[in-house]
């Protein structure tokens, strides 16, 4: 199909790693949804191909490729029947590193950016706590400022890569203001003394994403490992969320994809009544209807990232995509349950493991209510932003 947003190249950087997906992770997602967790080795096949720095500057090993290469790649994802696979690549290259490679120093980029865009490091972002996960400006993990290093106490929950990646991009407080003004970010490396991982968590869904409770307990890090300067890591959360929320909404929409070629194939195959399902028009049209959302929502995803691409404010774009194309993921997803019958039920089959794993995309990276308070900010007065 011609496209406004995607040329030659894009579709054949697609079609690569659609083959990729479908031929090294599809045939393993069962065995790493039960183990929770992605092999490393994955990570860095991922890497060696290029997948991991898409739109990262090449002076840092990235590809340099435009923001629709990295929507290209997002909505194959979901190929792999796995929302955890989805949740750990994309966590590590959209939300962990690009604090550090636009606001951190050329050491930190060294460090962490270069190998996590090769595959050899996985970074976890850091934020949410156990009294405070929408409300970023209320985390109450604290740094304290100790000659050469910072001294960190804290604990964070729900961290994606927490348990078994490289390093965190942690949020922290650090100084007496208050709220927002006393948030910054550091680098911590898991393996620093004084950090544990508490507890892994069982999920819902995104089984093979693995999911961690972190305590930081006297972690002592060099004052290098600071991003940016004291105080502005609130504006640099609130900055990148508009690259995480695209990041999300490309997902959903790939997920959903995957879901109604899921139901259409299963439509076209199972006969009732003496004939094939695809033959009756109350199943049709609900397909139907929802692949004309699907296509809106689609178009408005890619409006956003266009947005974001061209150095346009696009809050309120993003928290429309990931709004409408997470909702909707969840509603495609039922109607795959509701078209396989009683096999929807059913572990064995794609639709049961697709409608658990599509409930986690309207939380993670931004709540659908903080998505709608975002959207009503703009429609009625243009006060900051929530997460
Ligand atoms: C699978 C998964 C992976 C995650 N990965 C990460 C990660 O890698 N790093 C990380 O830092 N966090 C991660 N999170 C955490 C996620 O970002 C938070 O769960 C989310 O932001 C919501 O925060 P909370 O859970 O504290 O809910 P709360 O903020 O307590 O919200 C509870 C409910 O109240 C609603 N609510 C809150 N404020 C408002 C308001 N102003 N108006 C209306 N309704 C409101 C919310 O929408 C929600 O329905 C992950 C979560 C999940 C489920």
């Amino acid at each position: 199909m011609r496209s406004v947003y995607f040329r030659d190249e894009h579709e054949q950087f697609r079609l690569e790693v659609r083959r990729f997906v479908e031929e090294q992770v599809a045939p393993h997602v069962d065995a790493w949804e039960a183990e929770g967790r992605i092999p490393r080795e994955i990570f860095r096949r991922l890497g060696a191909l290029g997948f991991l720095g898409i739109t990262a500057p090449e002076e840092w090993g990235g590809s340099g490729g435009d923001i629709f290469f990295a929507m290209a790649f997002l909505e194959e994802l979901p190929r792999s029947m796995s929302g955890g696979f989805c949740a750990a690549v994309s966590v590590q290259q959209f939300m962990a590193t690009p604090h550090i490679l636009r606001y951190g120093s050329e050491a930190l980029r060294r460090e962490f950016v270069v190998p996590s865009i090769a595959g050899h490091k996985v970074g976890a972002l850091a934020i949410t706590e156990a009294d405070t996960g929408s409300d970023v400006a209320s985390i109450r993990t604290a740094a304290a400022r100790e000659g050469d290093s910072y001294v960190i106490h804290g604990e964070k929950t729900f961290i994606t890569n927490g348990a078994d990646g490289d390093f965190y991009t942690l949020a922290v407080r650090i100084g007496d203001a208050p709220g927002a003004a006393g948030l910054s970010l550091l680098v911590v490396d898991r393996a620093t003394p004084g950090v544990t991982v508490a507890k892994r968590l069982d999920k819902l869904g995104w089984h093979a994403s693995d999911t961690a409770e972190i305590r930081f307990d006297n972690v002592r890090v060099p004052a290098e490992r600071l991003i940016g300067r004291e105080g502005a890591g609130f504006a640099m959360l609130v900055e990148s969320f508009a690259l995480e929320r695209i990041v999300a909404a490309a997902i959903a929409v790939g997920s959903a994809a995957v879901a109604l070629e899921t139901a259409r194939g299963y439509m076209s195959a199972r006969r009732a009544f003496g004939r094939t399902l695809d033959t009756f028009q109350a199943l049709r049209h609900r397909l139907a209807d929802l692949d004309a959302e699907l296509e809106a929502a689609r178009q408005l995803t890619y409006h956003a990232a266009w947005l974001h691409e061209q150095g346009e404010p696009a809050g309120r774009e993003s928290a429309m995509a990931k709004l409408v194309a997470t909702e909707l993921g969840q509603r495609i997803a039922d109607a795959c349950v509701q078209v396989y019958g009683g096999y929807g039920f059913m572990e064995e089959l794609p639709a049961a493991r697709m409608f658990r794993d599509a409930r986690g995309a309207t939380i993670s990276a931004g709540t659908s209510e903080i998505m709608r308070e975002i959207i009503a900010r703009a429609l009625f007065d243009t006060k900051g932003e929530g997460r």
